[in-house]
């Protein structure tokens, strides 16, 4: 059934896409808009499949027998160098796309460390500073927001669009900052990083969950005394229908979507995710900002997993039809979909053609060379490795490789693949295989410097087409929406030193995991814990905490806080 939707609507698609093509200029790469009383654009859908390339997408292509939804909007390129790198990281990619400002890897939304790496490049942002986010402008419209991924919330790329840090490795304060902005809907993986270490949560499916958190916070109460639903399963997540809700479908990572079926049958795919957070984000009648993250392509990539990689990429593409269906039938919206940076530069072809066990060279390589081997892999090698835990005989070794990956593995294969007496390193296992049984070749198992595909849908004057920056993506977003983000960054980030005289204000770090700004002006005393979006002014009949537009941000390495202006103003 699901076959048959997906074709009809590819035709409806391509339609509209060819209809484009020869009304309008293709081979441009301004994006201008329209005139201001006639806004077309009300809701942007921005998809990313982190860590992926054209290599990904044309075997994804090969291995579903038919087009892509992605290929009905193929539409450009982008640039993805970072302020410090050629490669980026996931962090400072995102950091692009979601602010407009290139900074350094791993950094969350703020800006580079002052000494520029990158010969001619200056940075457009000063050190650290908290860069405002297309999110952000988009909560400062009045539009409902939502992030969706299939790693945790608090990973680099959803985090990039709701949380300042230069440690992307820090979730648990990023889940802190994602908690108080007053995100619509949030769906993914990391409940862990709501709840303390010594904390334990019951699911719905009778599993118990362990926090990590080691201070003191306790983020699942806050998000219910916050008035959202909480949903921990596919079932809870389909049964929403309004309001403000998280969704945390794994305390950690969610699992691949190849193998969703045996370990996480309790776990949405991302389609689902993407399409019941268009359900509840699109009831807001001032639009709405959406970012989705297919966030596992990465994985496969950089553990030379094809199967992993196209699995997840086609769970990406499903994703993509949602909103290109709702982009459709809403005619308001604006979809933009593009890798954050390629990872493992998959080529279809490999070095190892000689020694593989394919028996023939490149031209004569086969649609079956390339798609039988995945076609055959029911799960992905990290998967395998978890059913050949402890196994040390090579007859039940050789059974699973022959069930699960359709594979009649030699004993040479399987020395090749084991780490003392068993197979238990899911890495070796993909890059041997890869260049052992399949076409497949990979040149890093890190991140690759070039270009991504751009794809984009929306309003035909509206539609990105050409080449891009992934600075520029960002501009794309707050010009649809209409906003300037230096503007939402001068309002949501104002730095407490150039508003309040330096004997007004200190920041209190008795509690040095929760530090809060304690300022003293005019007679009035105000407190602002960082991270969080609460000022609490203090008076003699006592205290009034009000929640703000945004939230105060401590930035250790150059020892400043920021504050909305919203707070400056309340505090006189
Ligand atoms: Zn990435």
């Amino acid at each position: 059934m699901d076959v048959v939707k997906y074709r009809k609507h590819f035709a409806a698609v391509f339609v509209i896409a060819l209809t484009t093509i020869f009304v309008y200029p293709v081979f441009s790469n301004s994006y201008s808009a329209y005139s201001n009383d006639e806004r077309q654009i009300r809701n942007v859908i921005m998809l990313v499949p982190d860590g992926c390339s054209l290599g990904v997408q044309t075997t994804a292509r090969w291995y579903r027998g038919g087009p892509l939804y992605l290929d009905t909007i193929q539409k450009g390129s982008v640039s993805t160098w970072a302020a410090d790198s050629v490669i980026t990281d996931s962090a400072s990619a995102a950091t692009a796309f979601a602010t407009g400002h290139k900074t350094d890897d791993k950094f969350i939304s703020v800006g580079p460390k002052a000494t520029p790496v990158l010969t001619g490049f200056t940075p457009t942002a000063e050190p650290y500073v908290p860069l405002a986010t297309v999110l952000e402008g988009a909560k400062l419209e009045g539009k409902a927001t939502g992030l969706v991924a299939t790693s945790t919330v608090s990973h680099a790329t959803p985090a990039c669009f709701g949380a300042h840090t230069p440690y992307r490795d820090q979730e648990t304060e990023i889940a802190k900052q994602l908690v108080y902005q007053d995100i619509d809907v949030v769906f993914g993986g990391g409940f862990q990083n709501l709840i303390g270490k010594t904390e334990t949560y019951t699911t719905s499916f009778g599993a118990t969950w362990t926090g990590v958190r080691d201070d003191g916070q306790n983020l699942y109460q806050a998000l219910l005394d916050r008035g959202y639903q909480f949903v921990d399963s596919e079932s809870g997540l389909l049964a929403l229908s309004s309001g403000k809700a998280w969704g945390l479908f794994a305390t950690s990572f969610m699992h691949a979507d190849i193998n969703r079926q045996y370990f996480g049958a309790t776990q949405p795919s991302l389609a689902e995710m993407t399409s019941k957070a268009i359900e509840l984000l699109s009831q807001d009648k001032d639009g709405f900002f959406l970012l989705v993250e297919g966030s596992q392509v990465d994985w496969g990539d950089h553990y030379s997993d094809p199967v992993w990689a196209v699995t997840d990429f086609l769970a990406f593409d499903r994703a993509v039809g949602v909103a290109i269906d709702f982009a459709q039938k809403d005619g308001k919206t604006l979809v933009m979909a593009f890798p954050d940076h390629n990872t493992g530069g998959l080529t279809i072809g490999s070095n190892y053609q000689a020694t593989n066990k394919i028996g023939h060279v490149y031209t004569s390589t086969t649609i079956e060379d390339v798609v039988n081997p995945l076609k055959c892999m029911k799960i992905n090698a990290a998967g395998l490795t978890i059913l050949l835990t402890g196994i040390t005989d090579s007859n039940v070794i050789k059974a699973i490789f022959k069930e699960w990956w359709g594979l009649d593995i030699t004993d040479g294969d399987i020395a090749a693949m084991k780490t003392g007496s068993t197979i238990s390193n899911f890495i070796k296992v993909g890059d041997y295989i890869s260049k052992t049984y399949t076409v497949f070749g990979y040149t890093t198992a890190g991140h690759a410097g070039d270009d991504v595909p751009l794809w984009a849908y929306g309003p035909m004057h509206n539609t990105p087409t050409g080449h891009f920056d992934n600075t520029d993506l960002a501009g794309i977003v707050a010009e649809a929406l209409d906003f300037e983000l230096a503007d939402v960054g001068s309002r949501l980030y104002v730095k407490v030193s150039d508003v309040f005289k330096a004997s007004e204000w200190e920041l209190d770090l008795t509690d040095s995991k929760n530090p809060v700004l304690e300022i003293n002006h005019g007679g009035k005393a105000a407190t602002l814990p960082a991270s969080k979006d609460l000022l609490t002014l203090v008076s003699t009949g006592g205290s009034t905490t009000y929640a703000l537009e945004g939230i105060v941000v401590y930035c250790p390495v150059i020892n400043e806080v920021y504050l909305p202006m919203e707070a400056v103003e309340m505090i006189g």
